[in-house]
C-alpha cells in the first residue's frame, strides 16, 4: 500500500481546485503561501509573474490560465492603508521624539514608502490571485442560479 503525501487529502470540489486533473489538493494556506511567494496557486511550481507585476497568462506547469485573474488595484489598497500606518506612526514618533528637521523626515520617509511599497505589493498581488484562484475559479463554467 502506497501512503498518500501528507499534503494530499480528499478532494472536495465544492473547494479544491485539484485532485482529479493530476495535481494535487492543496490547502487553501498552500495556495495562498503559493501566490504569496509568487508561484502558481494550483501546482506550486509554475511562476505567477512575468515582471515585476504582471501576472503570466498561463501556468507553464500545470496550464492554469491566469487570464480572468485580473485583480486590479485590489492589493494597492491594503498596501496604502499597512504602510501608510507604519510611516505615519514612524514619522510621527521621531517628531514628536526628536523634533528632526523637515529635509531628514524627506530623507527617510520617502524611501522607506518607496521600498516597503515595491517591496509588498508583488506579496500582495500573488495573494490576490491565490484568493481569487481559492474562493472564485474564472475557468469554472457558471453554474445555474450562480454560486
Ligand atoms: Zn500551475
Amino acid at each position: 500500500m502506497i501512503d498518500e503525501p501528507p499534503h494530499k487529502t480528499e478532494y472536495r470540489p465544492d473547494i479544491d481546485k485539484g485532485g482529479p486533473d493530476g495535481f494535487p489538493a492543496h490547502s487553501a494556506a498552500a495556495s495562498i503561501r503559493f501566490g504569496v511567494s509568487g508561484r502558481c496557486p494550483r501546482c506550486g511550481e509554475g511562476r505567477l509573474f512575468t515582471g515585476y507585476l504582471k501576472i503570466t497568462d498561463r501556468c507553464d506547469v500545470c496550464g492554469l490560465s491566469f487570464a480572468g485573474h485580473d485583480v486590479g488595484d485590489g492589493p494597492v489598497v491594503p498596501a496604502i492603508l499597512v504602510i501608510g500606518g507604519i510611516v505615519v506612526g514612524l514619522a510621527w514618533t521621531m517628531e514628536v521624539t526628536f523634533q528632526p528637521p523637515l529635509w531628514a523626515h524627506a530623507a527617510l520617509w520617502g524611501p522607506l514608502t518607496l521600498g516597503l511599497s515595491l517591496g509588498m505589493l508583488p506579496l500582495l498581488k500573488g495573494l490576490s490571485v491565490a484568493l481569487q484562484f481559492r474562493l472564485r475559479s474564472t475557468e469554472e463554467e457558471p453554474k445555474p442560479g450562480g454560486g
